[in-house]
């Protein structure tokens, strides 16, 4: 199968390496460094101590890869509308769309590009952060669930799903998708602004009772704004699974992603996390003072980059 990763920085390589194996890959980004470094000497996959080397295509122009079976979206859900008008060049007739992006509305920004039976959306708990150019740690591989938006076709999502498993990937069809993408945008819109704010580490929130509370606060007003799209959640069971249970171990060593964006001065996921659900609170009459808060406070702390 012929498939393109458009945004290939951590995840996006991570699939693209793998996949790159039993199919023709192209990572297709806009980071002109990490494209050249993979083509002169291949994208290093660290696991552990270990580096892994793939030779596979890379470039940062769409018409270069050309109309592929299947594209994969890997940017930062705050770039997807932008990077769909950029690399529409992939996307043919029958081109398969899949989107495993964290934030809401990446289903949306696809939709105008392509046909709906095409869509394919889900989630994946693997993990992986960019190390330089061409190099990428992957942290975790995890399971992928991929499934459809109302009214798209499902019978095709097995398709997907037998190509990520012939590459070592654990993924499933899941009729409960939308589901899933939902509750994970609600794990995040309580841990993520608040980690990158007080610059702690996973752990954090199962161990300090305010940082708890705080998460707890703000996943209540999230499943409040789910209940109004039709979805349902409890806050303390995310909160038991997520920021107690889930952070023992290892990846309560880990920072956030948020928190690695404002490490690193970039334009974090904030306004389709907690920005998100602030918009669709105010579209329903629901309350929703904690996520718009955190969407500002994360706004401005993205002003202060450069600012002084
Ligand atoms: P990343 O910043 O490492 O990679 C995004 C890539 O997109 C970058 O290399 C960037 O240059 C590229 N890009 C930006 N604009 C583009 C454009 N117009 N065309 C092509 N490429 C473009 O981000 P990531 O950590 O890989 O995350 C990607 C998505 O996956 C996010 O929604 C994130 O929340 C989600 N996610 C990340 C992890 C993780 O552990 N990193 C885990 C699960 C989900």
């Amino acid at each position: 199968m012929k498939i393109s990763i458009m945004g290939a920085g951590a995840m996006g390589s991570i699939y693209g390496g793998a996949l790159s194996e039993k199919n023709e890959v192209w990572l297709v980004d806009v980071w002109e460094e990490h494209i050249e470094a993979i083509k002169s000497s291949g994208l290093k996959i660290r696991v552990g101590e270990e580096d892994k080397v793939y030779r596979l295509n890379a470039t940062i122009s769409a018409q270069e890869a050309g109309v592929s079976d299947l594209v994969i979206v890997f940017v930062k859900s705050v770039n997807t509308a932008e990077a769909l008008q950029q690399n529409k060049a992939l996307f043919g007739a029958n081109t398969m769309v899949l989107t495993l992006q964290n934030g809401y509305g990446n289903a949306e920004d696809i939709m105008p590009y392509i046909k709906p039976e095409n869509l394919f959306v889900g989630t994946t708990s693997g993990g992986a952060t960019t190390l330089g150019p061409g190099h990428v740690f992957q942290a975790r591989i995890g399971l992928t669930r991929i499934g459809v938006v109302k009214g798209g076709d499902f019978s095709r999502a097995g398709v997907i799903v037998d190509v990520l498993n012939e590459s070592g990937f654990t993924s499933e069809a899941s009729e409960d998708v939308l589901n899933a993408i939902w509750e994970k945008l609600l794990v995040n819109s309580g841990l993520n602004a608040l980690l990158a704010l007080l610059n702690a580490r996973n752990a954090f929130i199962g161990e300090s009772e305010q940082a708890l509370e705080l998460g707890k606060r703000l996943l209540k007003e999230g499943i409040a704004v789910a209940k109004a799209e039709g979805y349902d959640f409890s806050a303390d069971e995310i909160a038991r699974q997520y920021y107690i249970e889930g952070v023992k171990g290892s990846i309560g060593h880990n920072r956030c992603s948020m928190l690695q964006d404002v490490e690193k001065r970039r334009k974090t996921e904030v306004e389709r996390i907690n920005g998100a659900i602030a918009e669709l609170g105010k579209k329903h009459g629901i309350p929703v003072p904690l996520n718009e808060a955190m969407a500002l406070m994360i706004g401005a702390k993205e002003m202060l980059y450069n600012w002084e």
